[in-house]
């Protein structure tokens, strides 16, 4: 592949380098979540130091404008000095208790204050942890086995989840992953995304056998690909229709494209929903919650067993708490100003260029896809030049604009992206859209 670089500090990064050579003698990989790796787009990984505002600096001194956000939790910017503030008079009080504590009961009724299907919520520690014992529950409150959800979207590395068979007709999931059984795939029912016809006919072949559908609220895991109109309406209906739960896998989009989320723009109510990212922030928090009566099959309220050692941690929830109170209408005003100003100037640049590419939103949410065509689902987002991204995104990080490193990713801004930080990306944009237009296979 031919990539043009216009650098504008030296590209190498010899100390992440040295750092990434020691990571993988004793972390397989070198890292401790695969897309961390670059492998999608090569390169060297790099190992950031510190967080400023809109900014990251790696181990090599260099400053990059964030466009990852920690993947989306850091809504407003990296170390805001209110949740610095909350988190380090949490630390000096103690990090873990293993009882209650106040500040779990604060993050708890800040959710459920925003969000109105959440009548009752339960706090874990990671969004995987969220969507597999949202399944769990959905299955010992219906007592049916079997789960339905779409191909490209991600809900962490549950095993019942890590199934993505091939898309166009209902089939019974084949484990993604060696370690995932037939048995833990074999109750996931793949569909493709936004085909209501797909949902029906897979409930018509097995009824009273689906306990529920969980789909992301809008998926941000293949790239930004919003539900179709009336699509997540209609798998909220077929559910009912049937006797299954429909769970709305919030972990990306909720706190983060409208104080209460996907829910606070399609208005679809939800029997289930699943949290994580910006209500933690930062620190390891998720949560599930939705109708009392399904929740109040929990244990110690109900016989289905769900537990955690650090589930409600008092730091993370005091970050959480935080961070959720400083997001009012004005911080999502200001989060979705730049997303749009920064989607135009993507937008032009690649333009400029003859970069064919459609520029996908979900709220404050974006990704390019380097296609011709609307992406409405997995197989779609797949056929898009994937070659033109990796061309793309390293001009980018050599001009200190710090992507996500892959193509089938959601892009994150915070309310700390200011004038300076637009401008700063604003400078990268046509020397990576030529490196793009220039890029072959
Ligand atoms: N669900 C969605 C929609 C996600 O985007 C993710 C992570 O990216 C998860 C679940 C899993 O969350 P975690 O990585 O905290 O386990």
């Amino acid at each position: 592949m031919q990539v043009r670089i216009t650098v504008s500090f030296p590209y190498e990064a010899p100390v992440s380098q040295s750092l990434f050579e020691r990571a993988s003698a004793v972390t397989p990989g070198g890292v401790n979540s695969p897309v961390r790796a670059f492998r999608a787009v090569g390169g060297t990984p790099r190992f950031m130091v510190s967080g400023a505002g809109p900014y990251l600096t790696d181990a090599d001194g260099r400053e990059y404008v964030d466009l990852v956000c920690s993947w989306g939790p850091m809504i407003l910017g990296h170390s805001h000095p209110e949740v610095i503030a909350a988190v380090q008079e949490a630390v000096s009080r103690g990090t873990s208790f293993g009882t209650p504590g106040a500040g779990e009961v604060e993050l708890a009724e800040e959710i459920v204050a925003r969000i109105e299907p959440v009548e009752q919520v339960r706090l874990v520690s990671s969004g995987t942890e969220a969507t597999m014992s949202a399944i769990r529950l959905a299955r010992g409150f219906t007592g049916r086995p079997k789960v339905v959800k779409f191909a490209g979207c991600y809900h962490g590395h549950v095993d019942a989840l890590l199934a993505a068979a091939g898309s166009g007709v209902a089939t019974f999931g084949l484990p993604d992953t060696p370690g995932v059984t037939g048995a833990q795939a074999g109750d996931t029912i793949v569909l493709p995304y936004n085909d209501l016809e797909a949902v029906r006919t897979a409930f018509a072949a097995h009824p009273g056998e689906i306990a529920c559908v969980i789909t992301e609220a809008s998926p941000g895991n293949m790239g930004v690909v919003p539900p179709l109109p009336g699509f997540n309406q209609g798998l909220k209906d077929i559910c009912s229709d049937n006797g299954a739960l429909y769970i709305s896998d919030e972990v990306m989009t909720g706190f983060r494209v409208s104080k209460s989320g996907w829910y606070g723009i399609d208005g679809v109510r939800p029997d289930l929903m699943t949290f994580g990212k910006v209500m933690g922030g930062g620190f390891p928090a998720a949560a599930f919650g939705g109708r009392a009566d399904v929740m109040a099959h929990l244990a110690p309220a109900g016989p289905v067993y769900q537990a955690g050692t650090l589930s409600g941690n008092p730091i993370a929830t005091a970050a959480g708490v935080a961070q959720l109170r400083l997001l009012d209408d004005a911080a999502y005003e200001k989060v979705d100003a730049v997303s749009a100003e920064l989607r135009a100037l993507v937008t032009e640049a690649l333009a400029k260029e003859g970069v064919a590419h459609r520029l996908q939103v979900a709220g404050n949410m974006f990704s390019v896809f380097f296609t011709g065509a609307d992406v409405t689902n997995y197989d779609e987002a797949k056929a898009q030049e994937s070659f033109r991204f990796t061309a793309f995104f390293h001009s980018m990080l050599a001009q200190g604009v710090y992507l996500p490193p892959s193509a089938f990713e959601s892009w994150f801004v915070s309310t700390a992206h200011d004038t300076q930080a637009v401008e700063r990306i604003a400078a990268a944009l046509p020397a990576a859209a030529r490196a793009a237009a220039e890029a072959t296979e």
